[in-house]
């Protein structure tokens, strides 16, 4: 591990004049407040020596420039929702907020695009553009706490993944100070360009690893008028899961496939306080058709209907709001169950997903937690939240090993990978640096070298140099 250089009174003042003094909290208090993200897990816990909030794309570039002279780590936070250790500053120095750049600088109707500060939350800029009549297709569940600057980090994937692809399919450009400190704009407003490398794309996705975004220039869709959940109600999780494929095949194109098993409709009923049909033995998978013709959408439905009840459904139901505020309080109704947990993001080939959860429930099943499955089922994207309960450290840090082991060599036997979308952070570095190509973990450190040689931009993320 490289020796980083401590943050001393003098980098503090030199990080006041950049941002100003209010902008560089050094209280024990600030600290603790960001020595982790959605981690819950003490153990992974970090302490910053610092934090930092820029209020400009130019302040982040002279506070990079500082990182670069003085040799100490940065690491970019937007809105803290990261549950793979992505934003705990693993090596000290500084965390650096993104959240003061939150202006939607341009909506242009006519170009369907919208210009945005890295710090905007995502809801709003759902909201900017529903107002306007036109749709922004990014949706991580998250979307009321995290920011662009984050789902653009982890190219966030979602509940409308499976229709219009992850965050890197909804950006045009980025604007990005790279990690010595310049500023520099990636991509272009353009259908299509060939023109040198797709750097913008090599930066989203990064973790903040090779760029620190600043600015976004997002594509909006035109906001389809028609749209109705369906609610299918299974008894059997194969056949629940199983019913993806099906529905690609029949080209109804949905928005979303959301999957959850019986235990978290349990939890989160109990958490959210709702009254919520098969309480007791349903699996619910949530589906969202959208379209620009009324009948079309009708027809659509039916099929559906069709489909569900021939492969299995027990209950089609319209689906409200309420069962999407089920979906959304999945992950928060387990905290009362056990303060400590761990969220895992396999991703496999889209037919694969109802083999992978039979598979790695019964592999689950002989270890001492308990584990909820959710699934972005049209996306082959399944999260198992487990559990630590009453396990000792031990306990809980020999089983989740073991099961991890076990779960990798499965994933990537099926032609998945460790993370759809959640990303690797800190958590996954080890299994990163074991299952990847050697070839391909080498570019990848030729990228990072190259582009960081100091290693001051989120180091201990993603893979170690
Ligand atoms: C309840 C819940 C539901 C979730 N649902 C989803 C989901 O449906 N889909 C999904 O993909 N994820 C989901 N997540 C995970 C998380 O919300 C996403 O990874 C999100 O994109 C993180 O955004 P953030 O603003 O919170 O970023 P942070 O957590 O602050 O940071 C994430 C990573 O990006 C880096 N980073 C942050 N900002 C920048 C920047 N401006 N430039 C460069 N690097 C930066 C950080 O260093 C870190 O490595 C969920 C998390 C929770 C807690």
């Amino acid at each position: 591990m490289k020796k980083y250089q401590p943050i001393t009174p003098e980098i503090i003042g030199e990080l006041e004049k950049i941002v100003g003094e209010k902008y560089v909290l050094t209280s024990l208090a600030a600290r603790e407040r960001y020595q982790t993200d959605e981690e819950t897990d003490p153990r992974f816990f970090h302490m910053p020596e610092a934090v930092v909030s820029p209020g400009s794309t130019e302040e982040v570039a002279a506070v990079m420039q500082l990182a670069n002279k003085f040799d100490f780590p940065v690491t970019p936070r937007s809105g803290g929702t990261s549950v793979s250790c992505g934003a705990i500053a693993v090596y000290g120095g500084i965390v650096l907020l993104m959240e003061r750049l939150d202006k939607i600088e341009k909506i242009d109707l006519a170009g369907m695009y919208m210009i945005v500060q890295a710090g905007v939350k995502t809801i709003d800029i759902q909201h900017a553009a529903k107002e306007q009549g036109l749709f922004y297709a990014g949706d991580p569940c998250s979307a009321e706490n995290c920011l662009i600057g984050g789902n653009l980090a982890t190219n966030a994937g979602g509940n409308k993944a499976v229709r219009y692809g992850t965050t890197r399919n909804q950006v045009y450009s980025i604007e990005v100070v790279t990690p010595t400190g310049e500023i520099t704009n990636l991509g272009a407003r353009l259908k299509k360009c060939s023109t040198g490398y797709c750097l913008d794309q090599l930066v989203i996705g990064s973790e903040g690893t090779l760029g620190i975004i600043t600015k976004a220039t997002l594509k909006l869709l035109p906001l389809a008028p028609y749209k109705m959940d369906v609610l299918a109600i299974f008894t059997d999780v194969q056949k629940a899961t199983g019913i993806v494929p099906i529905l690609v095949r029949a080209g109804l194109n949905p928005t979303s496939v959301e999957f959850m098993d019986n235990s978290f409709v349990r939890v989160s009923s109990d958490y959210s306080e709702l009254k919520m049909p098969h309480y007791e033995d349903g699996s619910y998978v949530i589906i969202s058709i959208e379209t620009f013709d009324e009948e079309e959408l009708e027809k659509k439905i039916e099929k559906l209907q069709e489909l569900c009840m021939a492969n299995g459904a027990t209950d089609v139901l319209d689906a409200n709001e309420r069962v999407w505020t089920l979906r959304r309080n999945c992950l928060e109704s387990t905290m009362a169950l056990s303060p400590v947990s761990t969220s895992d993001d396999f991703v496999v080939p889209q037919s694969s997903i109802a083999k992978a959860i039979d598979h790695l429930s019964q592999v689950a099943g002989n270890y001492p937690f308990r584990v909820f499955t959710l699934a972005h089922a049209g996306d082959g994207n399944l999260h198992f939240q487990i559990l630590k309960g009453n396990l000792s450290d031990k306990e809980w840090e020999d089983s989740l090993n073991s099961f991890h082991a076990k779960a990798y060599e499965y994933i990537y036997a099926q032609g998945g990978r460790l993370s759809g979308e959640h990303g690797i952070g800190a958590k996954k570095v080890r299994q990163l640096e074991k299952y990847t190509d050697p070839v391909e973990l080498g570019m990848m450190r030729a990228i990072k070298k190259a582009l960081d040689p100091k290693d001051v931009l989120n180091p201990g993320k993603v893979f170690n140099i």
